[in-house]
């Protein structure tokens, strides 16, 4: 340990940060000063029960088992701790009881669950993330008025000593960003990362809002990670591509299936698109989340799978010389208010569970969903709707934990009864930095 601690204050470290990120989607943390690195695994640092129903804004939506009384720490591995920002370093930390067991209310824990289970089954499982956010000003606003060119060279140069500073951040907190580019919508770029084991993706996608965060503060930018930052504007996705493989191989490429698909990785999409129902107040649950569930927004509102379709839910990407990781089923109806770790692990847990029960693979809807007979209707994407879902599904119990969805219904309601009635101008204003780090 106290090498590691010699390593880090030679480094410039004075603090290190432990946080969680919550069934609302927030990210929390906890600070000790770098001799308390120790601490950090050994006991962990104290938080109450109740940061498991904090919600988007101060409330807390206490339900009758999850209350005051206890408590709860975060613990970290110091050899994941990153740095950050100057004298700052950061790890993702697992929420516990105080004897060192993982807490029930544990999004990270619920995850390494599902991975374990994707072994149990001889399954490999990787999981890539591509992070889409919207630039703002410091107040607020528009970060600029400028005319917009979506991808445009112009748009992304002029933002280039930002963008330069935050591939060297990324660098310096050993994150590997695979590709940066501005995005359709006004002021919106995305970050995608390379496919790693489902923890390491969400601790990553994690870390990757952390370095945006400090690397655009340093030009005069916030970060904005709401489903749609601004009312009428093009909403942020948090597109989630899985891969699965096992003693032979992937299970999306290789076979007899349509594009390659293997049996078992036939059922484990249909496991995917099967469970969306269910599942999207897990995935798109936000007060904001509607907003962006439009047909038109790619954002993938629709519970069928399609070859590089980009209107439905699942977007198949086959094995060809253009995708060098391989064919993966990419969830597009994921936006950045759901917890990644629990995002994640709903897909991985659905893509399972469709393996287990060797569902079939529905047939594609290889055109836009709105225009297709073919096509089921759209998913009933208002919270309410996704909320009560949730509330009921034995499904969304059995992957994430009855005690979970508890979590995610009580924060979800929370924001039924305090933005369910306001104009969407105000709800965008009140959640615009929610769910930045
Ligand atoms: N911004 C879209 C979304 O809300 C996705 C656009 C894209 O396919 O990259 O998910
Ligand atoms: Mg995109």
């Amino acid at each position: 340990m106290d090498d590691r601690i010699d390593e880090l204050r030679a480094k410039g470290v004075e603090l290190i940060a432990g946080s969680v990120t919550d069934p609302a989607g927030v990210t929390r943390a906890k600070y000790v000063p770098l001799r308390r690195l120790g601490d950090f695994q050994r006991s962990g640092m104290g938080v109450s029960p109740s940061w498991s129903v904090f919600c988007v804004d101060t409330g807390i939506a206490f339900t009758p088992t999850i209350g005051v009384a206890g408590d709860l720490r975060i613990r970290l591995d110091p050899d994941s701790v990153r740095i950050v920002d100057d004298g700052i370093a950061w790890a993702p930390g697992d929420l516990t009881d105080q004897a060192g067991d993982p807490a029930p209310l544990c999004p990270r824990s619920v995850l390494r669950h599902a991975e374990r289970a994707a072994d149990e089954h001889g399954l490999t499982a990787l999981v890539g993330a591509e992070l889409e956010c919207t630039m703002i000003a410091p107040d607020g606003s528009p970060a600029s008025t400028d005319p917009w060119s979506p991808y445009g060279i112009r748009t992304s140069l002029e933002h280039s000593a930002f963008l330069v500073d935050l591939a060297a951040t990324a660098e310096r907190a050993g994150l590997s960003i695979e590709q940066i580019h501005t995005e359709y919508g006004h002021d919106q770029l995305e970050v995608s990362l390379a496919p790693t084991t489902p923890v390491a993706a969400a601790d990553a996608v994690i870390l990757t809002r952390i370095v945006l965060g400090r690397a655009a503060a340093r030009h005069g930018l916030r970060i904005s990670f709401a489903p749609v930052p601004f009312v009428g504007a093009a909403g942020n996705g948090a597109h989630l591509h899985l891969s699965l493989a096992d003693a032979d191989g992937p299970l999306f490429s290789g076979g007899e299936g349509p594009h390659g698909i293997r049996q078992a990785g036939g059922s484990a999409i249909a496991g995917v698109v099967d469970a969306l129902p269910d599942l999207i107040g897990v995935y798109a649950g936000s007060a904001l989340s509607a907003l962006r569930l439009k047909p038109g927004n790619w954002a993938g509102a629709v519970a069928c799978w399609g070859l590089e379709n980009r209107e439905a839910a699942v977007r198949f990407v086959a094995a060809t010389a253009g995708s060098p990781h391989g064919a993966n089923a990419e969830l597009k109806l994921i936006d950045p208010s759901a917890n990644p770790y629990l995002a994640a692990a709903a897909l991985l847990g659905s893509a399972l569970r469709g393996v287990e029960l060797e569902l079939e693979l529905p047939p594609e809807v290889p055109e836009n969903p709105a225009e297709s007979a073919a096509a089921p209707p759209p998913l009933a994407t208002d919270q309410r709707s996704a909320v009560d879902a949730l509330e009921r599904s034995a499904v969304a119990a059995e992957l994430l934990t009855a005690e979970m969805v508890e979590a995610l219904v009580a924060v979800r309601r929370h924001e039924i009864q305090t933005f369910g009635d306001s104009p969407p101008a105000e709800t965008t204003q009140a959640l615009r930095l929610a769910w930045s780090c």
